[in-house]
Order: structure tokens, then sequence, then C-alpha cells
């Protein structure tokens, strides 16, 4: 069986919102953040759109792998850096940089006999309480590992926003004010700002910025759309309705039945469910585009299949295309309806959905 869904990738979409991102914060370097398979996007070919980032970021030692294998050169960053020593002799093959957030890390990287400089991201909690060291340790450490022939001079400090969403939590300039304590007479290079402190907090950029979210034109908050914020959605996602029926007041449509119509009633089968990644949480009244207008979705997701409302739509045919997010149908939107953000959604389109590059 053939599958009709879609997720068309746009690397334009992805130039353009890099460049966005160089002119919100144009002295500042970007590392690029493309953990996850690049949000979703899919590894490979996000990093083709956004070969002209200064560095990449990457979850796994594994991407870092992927990375280098596609040709890219520049810095890769490891962000949650490593596990066990094994890690250090992979990440030296593979020229990774490695953030070092943790005691036992910096253990690892002391008993380390090769005497190669690695380049390392020092990771101070600032106040997110996930991962990093107490910022008041910034000096001490980076006079220690400035000591250490195992680590390259040109170090980095990091640390990360846990509500820069939010811009009015005052959290965010505590943040920012701890950070810049910390660091002030440090001889480092700084990134503080993520995707949101991008756009809200200018005064935390320093020298690396680190998006992921805007880079994929993904909004930062649920009333706030990438779009909003003059990025372009990258990713655009749509499948075939397969069957049309009518039915009378009254009948109850798909799993439990959990949709009951008021009227006769014109109702559309389109070939996407959970399996597809599209989320299960989405129930009646979730937004769809066909022919660029909005419908809804009717009842519960199911697996493979879910059920829209043709109702006002009697020109409409099978195998039509329906959008289920992208372009004008804001992945925001669908995952405010899910009760979730649109992150998610992006990152969790499976396997079996055929991905296509829009050049
Ligand atoms: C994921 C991540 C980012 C990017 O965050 P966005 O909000 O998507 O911009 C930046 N820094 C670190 C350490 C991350 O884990």
């Amino acid at each position: 069986m053939s599958r009709s869904a879609i997720a068309s990738i746009s690397l334009p979409a992805l130039q353009h919102n890099l460049e966005r991102v160089r002119t919100l914060a144009p002295r500042s370097k970007v590392m690029a953040v493309v953990k996850a398979d690049g949000y979703g996007h899919g590894l490979e070919r996000v990093a083709r759109a956004l070969a002209s980032a200064d560095a990449f970021g990457v979850a796994a030692i594994a991407d870092g792998l992927r990375l280098r294998a596609s040709g890219h050169r520049q810095r890769i960053v490891v962000l949650s850096g490593i596990d066990e020593p094994a890690d250090l002799a992979e990440v030296r093959r593979l020229d990774l940089d490695v953030v070092l957030h943790h005691d036992d890390q910096l253990a690892m990287v002391k008993a380390d006999p090769d005497p190669r400089p690695l380049r390392v991201w020092l990771k101070l909690d600032t106040g997110m309480h996930r991962l990093g060291f107490p910022h008041a340790r910034a000096g001490a450490l980076v006079r220690q590992l400035r000591e250490l022939p195992q680590v390259h001079p040109d170090l980095s400090v990091m640390s990360h926003f846990a509500n820069s969403d939010v811009p009015t939590d005052p959290v965010n300039a505590a943040q920012a004010t701890r950070f810049d304590l910390a660091t002030r007479d440090l001889p480092v290079a700084r990134s503080l700002a993520n995707s949101a402190a991008i756009c809200h907090m200018p005064g935390a950029h320093h020298e690396w910025v680190r998006p992921g979210g805007l880079l994929y034109g993904l909004g930062l908050a649920p009333d706030q759309t990438g779009s909003d914020l003059g990025f372009k959605p990258v990713m655009h996602l749509s499948s075939k309705i397969i069957a049309i029926q009518s039915f009378a007041a009254g009948e109850r449509i798909g799993y439990a039945g959990a949709y009951v119509c008021p009227k006769p009633q014109r109702v559309g089968v389109v070939a996407m469910g959970y399996g597809d990644g599209y989320p299960r949480h989405v129930g009646t009244g979730g937004p769809v585009l066909i022919r660029g207008r909005r419908s809804q979705v009717l009842g519960r997701v199911s697996m493979d299949l879910l059920s829209i409302d043709l109702d006002e739509f009697p020109e409409v045919r099978v195998g039509e295309r329906v959008t289920l997010w992208g372009d004008s149908l804001p992945v925001e939107h669908v995952a405010a309806a899910a009760d979730t953000i649109s992150y998610e959604l992006t990152c969790g389109v499976t396997k079996r959905v055929m991905f296509l590059e829009q050049p």
C-alpha cells in the first residue's frame, strides 16, 4: 500500500531563517541546534541547508558522526557531552567539541591518557537546575581546565534559560545576570541565548547564539507563531482524502463514537494518524486546511486515519490533499489543539511519512 502522507521540507525557508537569526544577532556566531534529527526535519538535509552555520549543536555523538560523514567541517558541539571514557576516543576521532557539565565528566577528561587538546564548553547552571556546574564555580573551573593538557585553551562557557519563551518572567534577567557575573572577567567565549532569547534578550547574545526552533520557523509561545517573528515554516505536512461519506444526524463517527453528527454531515477520511506522528490528542475541532480554507478534525484520531468535516466543501473529491500543518496553517495552532508545543509535533513525524525536499 502506498501512503499518501508527505512531509515537505523547505530548504529556502531554513536558509531564510538562519539569515533572520543573523540579522537579530549580528555580532554573534551561530551554533545551529540540530538535535533530534534536526527537530524531526532530517539531520543531513537540515545541515546541508544550514551549511553556513558557524557550528552545529547535537545531543549525541552519533549525530556528530552523521554530520562528519556528510562532510561538514565546522565545530560540532555535543550538548550533553560524554557518558563514559570510551566516548572520549570517539569524540577525538570525529573532532567534536564536548560540553562538560558534571564533575564525573571532568574526572574522565583528567584521566584521559590522550594528550591532544579537546575543545570544551563548560556548562553552568544559572537557574534551570537541569545540567551544569553551579555558576559560582565558573572562575575556579576555568582556571582548572586551562591547566589541563587535555583541554584546548580556547574555552567556551555556556548556560541555558529555563523560561525564555515567557519574556516577562523575572527568572530570565536573573539568569542573565548570574551568567554575566560568573563569566565577566574570564578569558572565554560565552553562549547563553536559545531561540526565545535571540528574539527578546539582545543583551544575552554574547559571542555565540544557539537557535533551534527559530531555524525551523517554530513559534516560541502558544499565541505567537514563527511567522509573527519573521521566520518561515519549514515543514509542510499533508495527506490525501481516501474516502468521503455522508451521515444522518445522530450517527457517531470513529472510535468510541466520540463525535456525534448534530445534523446530516459530509465527512472525509484522511490517510493520516498517530502512526504518522499526528497527535492523537487533537480531537474534534483540531484545524486542517483544504483548498486554502480551514476545516476541522471530527472525533478521535486513529493510527492510520482521521476524519474531517466536509460540510462546507461540497466540491471536494476523494484524492484531494489536506494540509495538516505548514504554510498558512501554523503548526503552533495544531499543537495548541493537542495541548503541547510545536517542537513535539515536528519531532514526532514518523518514518513511514515520505519526506520530500522543496528546493
Ligand atoms: C535545544 C537547545 C537549544 C535550542 O533551543 P531552542 O529553544 O529550540 O532555540 C539551545 N541550547 C541548548 C543547550 C539546547 O539543549
